[in-house]
């Protein structure tokens, strides 16, 4: 089984630099046999959500993979129609706990802005760490307008900020705003989510170079970039190779080329205008 190293969270707490997403994985069968696939390949941090209607399955796979609890980093989302005053986010917590089978989540996130909820929220989520009840609270989808009100008006600095990133949109700047107030940046469709070109020339021939395949050179991009990324997939086969990715280094020169690929393209909603939920 892979050893894979850890990272530190600005609290301290350690987190596998490599986790495991199922947005879009089905409740029930699926879900539960991609997490417990995935944790037998060595995977040890999971990323849900209450709006991915899969907490159930991911809980059952992790008892049932028979690892330790305190061995598993487990996160999971506030959804956009519970944001609101301490009671409303206790209960949206209090519920994906119980769907989840435990009693505490390593990570618990703001899922998407919106327009005037979040720092209510995010006082919401720092009593619930204050109560030990959660080990590091976050964002996601935040940009640095999002994270400096944030910061302004509470008081514990988000341990991530979890967002949309991938060779097509890099998010430098973002990425530098983050680093220097110590907030891990963690990038979801660190694979384009299927809709950017796994096969461009560019990620052909750097494959090509290092025996690799194309996502593995993308998710090492990300890894030697110290963005965490949390590749998805319910196909066993691509399950083991996104995590295979610690047995070769990216040149300077090749880490460069994927810089130049950026488009600043994003494939999914911009967290200005994203507002489901919260209407
Ligand atoms: P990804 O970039 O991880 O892409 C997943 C897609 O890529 C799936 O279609 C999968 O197919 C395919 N794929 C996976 N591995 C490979 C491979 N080695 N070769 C070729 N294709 C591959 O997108 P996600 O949107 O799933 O992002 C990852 C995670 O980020 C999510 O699962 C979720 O946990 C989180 N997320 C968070 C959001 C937020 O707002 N905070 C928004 C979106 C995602 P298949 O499964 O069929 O193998």
């Amino acid at each position: 089984m892979t050893i894979i190293p850890n990272w530190k969270l600005n609290n301290g707490i350690s987190l596998p630099s490599v986790g495991f997403g199922v947005f879009k994985v089905k409740e029930g069968d699926e879900v539960y046999h991609a997490v417990l696939e995935a944790l037998k390949i060595g995977y040890r941090l999971i990323d849900t959500a209450a709006i991915y209607g899969n907490e159930e399955g991911v809980g059952r796979a992790i008892k049932d993979s028979g690892i330790p609890r305190e061995e598993i980093f487990l996160t999971t989302k506030l959804w956009n129609s519970d944001q609101g005053d301490f009671d409303k986010v206790n209960q949206a917590f209090e519920t994906s706990l119980s769907k989840l089978q435990t009693d505490y989540v390593d990570l618990y996130l703001i899922h998407w802005p919106g327009k005037d909820k979040f720092v209510e929220s995010y006082k919401a989520l720092e009593q619930l760490y204050k109560q030990k009840r959660v080990r590091a609270i976050g964002v996601c989808n935040f940009h640095i307008h999002h994270l400096e009100k944030l910061m302004g008006e509470t008081e514990i600095v988000p341990a991530m900020n979890q967002i949309e990133l991938h060779p097509l949109m890099n998010q430098k700047e973002i990425r530098d705003f983050c680093q220097k107030h110590q907030i891990q940046v963690e990038a979801w469709g660190p694979l384009m989510q299927g809709k950017g070109d796994l096969e461009a020339p560019l990620f052909v021939s750097l494959a090509e170079k290092y025996g690799k395949t194309p996502a593995q050179v993308i998710l090492r991009w990300h890894y030697q970039h110290g963005i965490h990324a949390i590749p998805k997939s319910v196909t066993p086969s691509r399950i083991k190779e996104n995590f295979s990715i610690f047995d070769f280094e990216l040149s300077q020169e090749d880490m460069n080329a994927i810089d130049g690929h950026n488009q600043n393209l994003r494939l999914s909603a911009d967290p200005d205008t994203a507002m489901f939920g919260f209407e």
